[in-house]
């Protein structure tokens, strides 16, 4: 294990020699580092993608790394980031808890540290981008609950080690609470879904069936990938389409789905958005402007000056709007 630590580190070190230098900034070209818990998933690929086209366009160059689910590899990255002399680092973290010490050492660099989508805790962070998480989680509920206001509920949370997890569980939690003291809903089990596997959602709701005799009738599914894995297993007992499933991200599987009628629902949120509000604000930040914030968010270290971006509620009745935003084309919704 620690052999791969070090040869990921020098695998970065020789890539970045080259790139990019160690003195520090000219603000109209800041060099943005920008480290992603997981490019292998759809989601983080296309906010790269944006982020780098925003960053582009301000005179920014970024540099992207992908720690594909390892905290060991995250912190290797952002270590070499900061000694390759970024002006600020934009961070998807894997998880919320480990980077305090890397970014203690960025903060001494007089680096600037922005958390993208999921907020990094107790440690230092200048600024926060993100969805509104809440809100995610009480569309979620509320798309379930006026397919299913009677029933039992299973709860299909986030990584544990993702703090939008819990906030989206918040969120989900304020609409069904009133039901289940009501006795109108009730809750059959929850469960964490360790690095939000599709396979281990697949596990979980299989055994959830089994230890409910398949009496569920909704999934509360927190992203399109562990409601794919729910789907599966709802699948094997006949079960699609019966029982309603949440989900997040508008993933072009969770559309087709939401289409089919699998998947009750997904939230949409443009990463156009986001993606172009971290870029503006990191650039920002190295120019010593004030960005607009409109949230802040206790880290546990501090109250951390955010934006929070609105996330859109998608079902079969407004798919189209994926179209007319340029997410996908038409012939991709259909399979084409
Ligand atoms: C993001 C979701 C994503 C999930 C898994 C969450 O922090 O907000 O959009 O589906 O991570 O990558």
């Amino acid at each position: 294990m620690k052999k791969m630590i070090k040869a990921v580190g020098l695998a970065c070190a020789l890539m970045f020699t080259a790139g990019v230098g160690t003195a520090h900034a000219d603000a109209q070209h800041p060099k943005i580092g920008f480290s992603i818990d997981d490019l292998r998933l759809e989601r983080w690929a296309r906010d790269r993608d944006y982020f780098t086209a925003a960053a582009d366009k301000l005179g920014a160059k970024v540099y992207v790394q992908s720690a594909d689910a390892s905290e060991q590899r995250q912190i290797a990255q952002i270590e070499n980031l900061i000694s390759r002399g970024v002006d600020v680092l934009v961070i998807v973290p894997y998880n919320a808890t480990v980077l305090n010490n890397a970014i203690r050492e960025a903060k001494k660099a007089k680096i600037k540290v922005v958390s993208y989508d999921r907020l990094i805790l107790n440690a230092d962070v200048d600024a926060y981008v993100s969805f509104d998480n809440k809100a995610v989680g009480e569309l979620q509920a509320q798309s379930l609950v006026a397919l299913k206001p009677k029933g039992n509920y299973y709860l299909l949370g986030g990584a544990p080690t993702d703090n939008n997890a819990k906030i989206l569980r918040e969120g989900q939690m304020k609409v069904l609470q009133p039901l289940v003291d009501k006795g109108d809903i009730k809750i059959v089990g929850k469960q964490w879904v360790k690095d939000w596997s599709a396979s281990e959602a697949m596990a979980i709701v299989e055994n959830a069936l089994t230890a409910n005799g398949n009496k569920i009738d909704a999934v509360v599914a927190s992203n399109d990938g562990t409601a794919g894995g729910a789907i599966q297993a709802l699948a094997a007992q006949k079960l699609t389409g019966k029982v309603a499933v949440s989900g997040q991200d508008a993933d072009l599987a969770a559309v087709r789905r939401v289409i089919a009628g699998t998947q009750t629902m997904t939230v949409y949120k443009p990463l156009r958005e986001i993606a172009s509000t971290a870029a503006s604000v990191a650039v920002q930040l190295v120019r010593n402007q004030k960005p607009a914030y409109n949230a802040q968010l206790d880290n546990g270290f501090k109250k951390v000056d955010s934006v929070l971006l609105k996330p859109i509620m998608l079902n079969k009745a407004n798919v189209d709007l994926l179209v007319k935003d340029g997410f996908y084309t038409q012939a991709q919704l259909a399979g084409k």
